[in-house]
């Protein structure tokens, strides 16, 4: 079975489908990708930024790219892409679900609606799209399905209720499917970052609160992160959390729940206290 994962260890020629490859994460795992050799589809709903990065990975893989629109929680829609990718590129070795959004409010200050789309594109997207794939997969028998998850769907955070609870489905669905195609030479990896500086807390928390609160060290690159986790394709990794004491922090938090939800609630009283100097 390794035999078969391990051809993925060399990206030159896979074809590597990513969605919210527009912009952050999913942009820097598509140029990333291409920068190994990939042919790249890039999958988003802004065409023009999903261009630019096409034409990017075009330049640095020498291969062709992608830039296929798609709002990733219209299963027709979906349905619809991944035919024309059966058509005009190929059979899928990669598939990387990042599109994703965040909304770091109170639970009682969420608009439902945002709540619904939260958990259309996190977590419905991700499982129907990793399914429709993983059937091609199963019958290819290889593949890797990567799905980002977060370092809130395993240790919770006040202001991310709605969000860190699709984040959390997600890390389970995933373990959930590994099992199940495991037998069929397909790796399936959860990436579960701390903060990453894309443009995601922008749109996630626009008066800025949440990111003036939380050390800058704490935050890495999406290039940084990309390299990491192409850096583990191809092997048993099951798991990415990166950086690496964020494991750690899980894994006290797994031990002692309660001493972190006292922890996690101090340190976010005494942030309300400085916003309120
Ligand atoms: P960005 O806001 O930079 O990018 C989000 C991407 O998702 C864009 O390409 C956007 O494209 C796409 N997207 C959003 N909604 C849809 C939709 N309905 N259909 C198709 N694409 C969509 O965020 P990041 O790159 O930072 O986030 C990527 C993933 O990483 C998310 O799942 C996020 O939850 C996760 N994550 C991010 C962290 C961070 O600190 N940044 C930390 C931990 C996890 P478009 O608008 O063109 O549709």
């Amino acid at each position: 079975m390794l035999r078969r994962i391990k051809s993925l260890r060399k990206l030159k020629n896979k074809i590597v489908l990513i969605t919210g490859g527009s912009r952050g994460i999913g942009a820097a795992l598509a140029i990333e990708a291409a920068h190994r050799g990939a042919i790249v589809i890039v999958v988003a709903r802004n065409l023009d930024r999903l261009e630019r990065v096409a034409k990017r990975c075009l330049v640095l893989s020498g291969r062709p790219a992608f830039a296929f629109q798609c709002d990733v929680t219209d299963p027709d829609a979906v349905d619809k892409m991944l035919d024309k990718v059966r058509h005009e590129v190929g059979d899928i070795d990669v598939l990387i679900n990042s599109a994703g959004i965040g909304d770091m409010r109170e639970v009682v200050k969420q608009p439902r609606q945002r709540v619904s789309t939260m958990v259309n594109v996190n977590l419905l997207a991700t499982m129907y799209l990793s399914r429709s794939v993983a059937k091609e997969m199963m019958d290819q028998g290889y593949g890797a399905i990567i799905n980002i998850g977060s370092l809130a769907g395993k240790i919770p955070t006040p202001n991310a209720a709605a969000y860190s609870a699709t984040k959390a489905g997600v890390i389970q669905f995933s373990n959930i499917l590994r099992m199940e195609v495991a037998d069929y030479g397909i790796q399936v990896l959860t990436v579960n970052p701390g903060p990453v500086d894309t443009h995601f807390f922008k749109a996630a928390d626009p008066s800025g609160n949440y990111l003036s609160h939380l050390p800058k060290s704490m935050m890495i690159s999406a290039a940084q992160l990309a390299q990491t986790v192409w850096d583990n394709v191809g092997y048993k990794t099951r798991e990415i959390n990166v950086p690496g004491y964020t494991a750690i922090l899980s894994w006290i938090y797994q031990l002692i729940p309660g001493m972190g939800d006292w922890t996690i609630k101090k340190i976010f009283d005494f942030q309300q206290d400085k916003r309120n100097l």
